[in-house]
C-alpha cells in the first residue's frame, strides 16, 4: 500500500499537480508599462502638530495592486515616501465581504454598516462623516473622486441611504451637506430630474459656485466650490491626464485659505472599476493614476508641514494575483480570481504629523477614531 501511495504522489507531483495549477482560474493577462515616470524623495516635516487631515481612497486597491503597479513602474513608487504602514479589516455589518458603501461609511463615519448602505447605521439612521464634523468644528471639508458623485465613496462622506442603488434620491444630500469643496463626475443627476429639481440652482442658492469645465474650475480664487464637469465619471487617465492630481490640488488651496485647518478626501475611484471587468491595463493606469496623485499631495503636505495624509482603501475588487512578471522590463503577469470585492486586509499608509498613530492592524472603524481625534473633531 505505502509503495502505491508513493507512486501516485509521485505521478502528482509529476504531471497532475502542475497541470491543474497551470490551468486553474481564469487565463494570465500581461501588462508592460513602456514609459516609467520618475519618483522623488519626498523628506517628511519634523513638526508635530495637526492642523489638516487627507484620507486617500484608493477604492479596491490591495496590496497586489501596489507591488503590480510597483514591478511596472520599474520598482518606484510615489507610495513609497509612505513613513508608516496598517492593516485594515474591511468586512462589513452584516457579510464578510463589503462593498464600497458599508466599506466607506466605515471609514467616514466610524461605524460598521450594512452591505449596501451609504452614511447610516445598521438602522438606517444618518451618521456624521468626518466632513460634517470638521465643518461643525468650524474647519473645512472638501472631497475630489473621479467618479460620478452618486457613486458609493463620495456618497459615503455626504449622503444618506440605506441603498447605494437609490442614486437619484442621493445625490440631493450634497445640497445640505455643507462641504466646502467638490470635484467629480455625475451631472446628469443634478438637473433635468424627474422630480424637477435643479440641484446645481439650489446649490448656487447656497453661496455654491458650479464650475461645469476645468478652466472655470481653475479660475475659482475662493468661496465655496460645487464642480462637476462631466456627466457620468470622469473620461479614462489616457484622456483626462493629471485631472485628479489637479483637481486634487485645487481643493488643497482653497480649503486651506481657512486658519483652521481641513478635511479632505480623495479616491482614485476607477481602480475598483476595472477590478470588476478583470481589465489589467485599465486597473494600472488607474493605480499609477492615483499613484501620482498620491505624490502631488504628499509633496503638497511636506511643505505645508501640518498636513496628515492617510492612504487606504474599502475592501480588495477582482481578487488580483501576480504570478509573473520582470522589474527591469517593467512587465507584470496577473490573474484574477473574481469579478467581484475579496476578503482581504487592506493597507494603510501614513505621511507626516501623527502618522505614526496608524501602523498595527485594526478595524476600517478606527481610521475614522483615529483621524477625529487627531483633528480634535
Ligand atoms: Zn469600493
Amino acid at each position: 500500500m505505502k509503495k502505491e501511495y508513493l507512486i501516485i504522489t509521485f505521478l502528482l507531483i509529476l504531471g497532475i499537480l502542475p497541470a491543474l495549477s497551470q490551468n486553474s482560474g481564469c487565463p494570465s493577462q500581461t501588462y508592460i508599462l513602456d514609459h516609467p515616470y520618475q519618483v522623488e524623495k519626498i523628506t517628511p516635516p519634523k513638526g508635530h502638530k495637526i492642523k489638516n487631515v487627507i484620507l486617500m481612497i484608493g477604492d479596491g486597491m490591495s496590496l497586489m495592486h501596489v507591488y503590480s503597479a510597483w514591478t511596472a513602474n520599474r520598482g518606484k513608487l510615489w507610495l513609497d515616501n509612505s513613513q508608516y504602514i496598517g492593516l485594515s479589516k474591511t468586512y462589513c455589518s452584516n457579510r464578510l465581504i463589503t462593498d464600497s458603501g458599508a466599506g466607506g461609511t466605515a471609514l467616514a463615519t466610524g461605524y460598521k454598516t450594512n452591505y449596501h448602505s451609504v452614511g447610516v447605521d445598521t438602522n438606517g439612521k444618518p451618521l456624521k462623516s468626518l466632513c460634517t464634523l470638521a465643518k461643525e468644528k468650524g474647519k473645512s471639508s472638501g472631497i475630489a473622486v473621479t467618479c460620478r458623485l452618486w457613486d458609493a465613496t463620495p456618497a459615503d462622506f455626504c449622503c444618506h441611504n440605506v441603498d447605494r442603488d437609490q442614486e437619484m434620491a442621493i445625490v440631493t444630500d450634497y445640497v445640505d451637506c455643507g462641504i466646502d469643496y467638490v470635484f467629480g463626475g455625475g451631472a446628469a443627476y443634478f438637473e433635468n430630474r424627474p422630480d424637477g429639481r435643479d440641484l446645481f440652482k439650489e446649490l448656487q442658492n447656497k453661496s455654491y459656485q458650479t464650475p461645469r469645465n476645468w478652466e472655470d474650475v481653475e479660475n475659482v480664487k475662493n468661496g465655496k466650490v460645487f464642480a462637476i464637469p462631466y456627466e457620468k465619471d470622469t473620461p479614462i487617465p489616457a484622456e483626462r491626464g493629471d485631472l485628479l492630481a489637479r483637481a486634487s490640488l485645487k481643493g488643497l488651496d482653497l480649503l486651506n485659505q481657512n486658519k483652521k485647518g481641513f478635511f479632505m478626501m480623495i479616491e482614485g475611484s476607477q481602480l475598483d472599476d476595472y477590478g470588476h471587468s478583470n481589465d489589467l491595463d485599465m486597473l494600472m493606469q488607474e493605480t499609477m493614476d492615483f499613484d501620482r496623485t498620491i505624490g502631488e499631495v504628499l509633496k503638497w503636505a511636506a511643505k505645508d508641514g501640518e498636513t496628515l495624509v492617510v492612504i487606504t482603501a474599502d475592501h480588495e475588487t477582482g481578487g488580483l494575483t501576480l504570478v509573473d512578471g520582470d522589474l527591469n522590463e517593467g512587465k507584470i503577469v496577473c490573474k484574477f480570481s473574481t469579478n467581484e470585492h475579496s476578503g482581504v486586509m487592506v493597507p494603510v499608509y501614513s505621511f507626516g504629523p501623527g502618522s505614526e498613530n496608524f501602523s498595527g492592524i485594526y478595524e476600517n472603524t478606527d481610521i475614522f477614531w483615529k483621524i477625529k481625534k487627531l483633528l480634535k473633531l
